[in-house]
């Protein structure tokens, strides 16, 4: 089958992001594997168009105007699961698409330990690479052992965690040509599948109890600054409740801003920017954004 032939035009990018909001992408493309989306990008028909990775759309905002540019949908067609031994080494190789907390269960039921953060975490494995998600205490490149990477011109090669700069909620690679990830090989540790399971219930519980999860959101817009909550920071401002169109300053959590229904990617972007203004102004802090934001104005 003719890969170009999954190319779709004009893509609603609110139905791909966890904010439920936002304008067009240019062009879309969801392989049904590595292979396929190898072959699309050797011979993609418009090379002159950036190129743009998105899983789950659970960190990201497509500003209204739209994004020009190809995206590529790894959620669908990149999802292979499976435990590899390499060198005597036990790996769980997970392709980009695959969910991390599917990835957390997967290790937990296969009697590893270590991957339970992920459970919470509702982005893709692509996503958390890039990303270098985390919570409570741990980040997705601990466990990582190599990543499996693909050129915009469809070459995969394989990198180790020596390829990249790794900090908080951010990773940038060291060499020149820009790649995306098409998976990852992770190390956890032998563990008790029955505690694995049970930390998991414990983790999730916790989220409920203090996360709005039951509106479009993307979670933590702004990263902690060194040794301090944003979400403190916004709530000593006052800010919880502030809206701005139907974008809303959590009330149970501030650094959650949530669509409570019909809001602009403008309206997000401006609440974000207010927020931190008056942060900054009442604690000198200026907060840096968590969630990448893309795209065009109207
Ligand atoms: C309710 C809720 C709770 C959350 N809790 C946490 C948390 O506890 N900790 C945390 O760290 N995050 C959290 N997040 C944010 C988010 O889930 C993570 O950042 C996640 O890793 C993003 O993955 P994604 O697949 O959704 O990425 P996307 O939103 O699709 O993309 C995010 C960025 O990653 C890039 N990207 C995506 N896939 C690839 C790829 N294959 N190759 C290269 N780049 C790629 C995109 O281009 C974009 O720049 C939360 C979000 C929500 C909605």
């Amino acid at each position: 089958m003719n890969p170009q032939a999954n190319l779709l035009e004009h893509v609603a990018m609110e139905r791909q992001t966890a904010w439920r909001a936002g304008g067009l992408a240019r062009f879309g493309y969801a392989p049904s594997s590595e292979e396929e989306l190898s072959s699309f990008l050797k011979c993609k028909s418009r090379p002159d168009l950036p190129l743009f990775f998105v899983g789950l759309g659970s960190n990201l905002l497509i500003r209204d105007g739209g994004l020009e540019a190809l995206v590529v949908f790894t959620h669908r067609g990149l999802s292979d699961m499976y435990v590899a031994e390499r060198n005597k080494d036990t790996l769980f190789y997970a392709s980009a698409g695959v969910a991390l907390p599917k990835l957390a269960r997967f290790s937990a039921n296969m009697g590893f330990e270590g991957a339970e953060f992920m459970a919470g975490i509702p982005g893709s494995v692509g996503g958390g690479l890039a990303m270098n998600a985390g919570c409570y205490g741990s980040e997705v490149w601990d466990c990582v052992a190599r990543v499996r990477t693909i050129t915009s011109d469809g070459e995969i090669k394989e990198r180790s965690p020596a390829d990249y700069v790794i900090e908080y909620r951010n990773v940038s690679q060291k060499h020149q040509q820009r790649e995306f990830f098409v998976g990852g090989w992770f190390r956890f540790n032998p563990g008790d599948k029955k505690k694995s399971r049970n930390k998991i219930k414990e983790l999730l519980k916790r989220r409920v109890r203090e996360q709005p999860l039951s509106r479009p959101n993307s979670g933590s817009v702004f990263r902690n600054p060194e040794g301090e909550f944003a979400a403190r920071l916004i709530e000593r401002s006052g800010l919880k409740g502030l809206q701005r169109g139907a974008a809303l300053v959590s009330d149970k959590h501030a650094n959650f801003i949530i669509n409570t229904g019909g809001a602009t990617a403008k309206n997000i972007e401006d609440l974000i920017l207010e927020v931190q203004s008056v942060v900054e102004l009442n604690s000198g802090v200026k907060l840096k954004r968590e969630v990448h934001i893309m795209g065009d104005h109207c």
